[in-house]
């Protein structure tokens, strides 16, 4: 029977047609396939990330080599946890992140309660140039101490706009990768209502997701993984990963990538990102 069962279990596996994590050829197939669809990286303006900040970029071959186990092996699910108050246009925000999240991502995106942040310390509060802001470091502290133990990664959504400690104004959001934990604000992200408040917020979460999976900056295409030091030059950056970062995530959470690539732009239909639709679309006819 145990013979049986397991014959049949090894059938299903080899039958199955979801790629499974770790399969190299297919990231190869991926990265060569959707090349043609991507520009290199425009030479950064004076005030943009790489003019402020050197760093190596990730090949393939470097991700891989950096992670000899695929990331979806135990820990399978993303948490999108609300920090404070759910109102105003923070649930249409939260459930356009869990849609975009669950497509760019192969991995279950569970919502978490709200946290209420009831009681604040001193520390983690102040009067900012746009009013109240939070710490985010102690906002990652609260993410991080009741992490579920089945959580990929935990992100925390707040309206507060967030500073990260002494000698910074503010910041957009913060991850640590060592705590799985990631957290972002919409207090700058402009007015209820006008659509790049959306795409921004949006944008945000899956960058900081895309590290959480161990994806570094991308440094030689235009990319959603490219690091940005300004709302501008975010906002410059394309919502679609380029061929490189595709390839890892194709290599690190296996599944269908032409699945994956219609995922992405019936959640581009759906949200109004016409670009990133097209983009999408064309991209899973070329893997066909
Ligand atoms: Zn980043
Ligand atoms: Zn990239």
């Amino acid at each position: 029977m145990l013979r049986l069962l397991l014959a049949v279990m090894l059938a299903a596996t080899l039958t199955s047609a979801e790629p499974a994590p770790g399969d190299a050829a297919l990231a190869r197939r991926v990265e060569a396939a959707l090349a043609p669809f991507h520009l290199a990286k425009r030479p950064p303006g004076a005030n943009d990330w790489l003019a402020q900040h050197r760093e190596a970029g990730q090949t393939l071959a470097e991700y891989m080599a950096a992670r000899p186990r695929p990331a979806a092996v135990r820990r399978t699910t993303i948490y999108l946890r609300p920090l404070g108050a759910v109102e105003g246009d923070q649930p249409a925000l939260l459930d356009a992140v869990q849609a975009a999240l669950a497509a760019y991502f192969p991995v279950l995106v569970k919502r978490s309660p709200p946290h209420p942040l009831a009681a604040i310390p001193d520390r983690a509060q102040r009067q900012g140039g746009q009013g109240r802001q939070l710490l985010s470091t102690w906002l990652l502290e609260v993410l991080a101490s009741d992490r579920p133990g089945d959580a990929h990664a935990v992100l925390g959504l707040t309206a507060t706009d967030l500073w990260p400690g002494e000698g910074w104004n503010y910041v957009f959001g913060q991850a640590s990768l060592v705590e799985r934990v990631g957290v972002w604000s919409t207090a700058r992200f402009g007015p209820a209502g006008d659509p790049l408040r959306l795409r921004r917020t949006v944008h945000t979460a899956v960058h900081e997701t895309g590290h959480q999976f161990g994806l570094r900056h991308c440094i030689r295409w235009e990319c959603l993984m490219n690091g940005s030091n300004h709302l501008a030059e975010s906002d410059a950056s394309p919502p679609w990963m380029c061929h490189e970062c595709e390839a890892k995530i194709a290599w690190s959470l296996g599944g269908d990538p032409v699945l994956r690539l219609r995922r992405l732009a019936a959640f581009a239909k759906s949200s109004g990102f016409a670009d990133a639709e097209t983009m999408w679309t064309r991209e899973a006819m070329s893997l066909e």
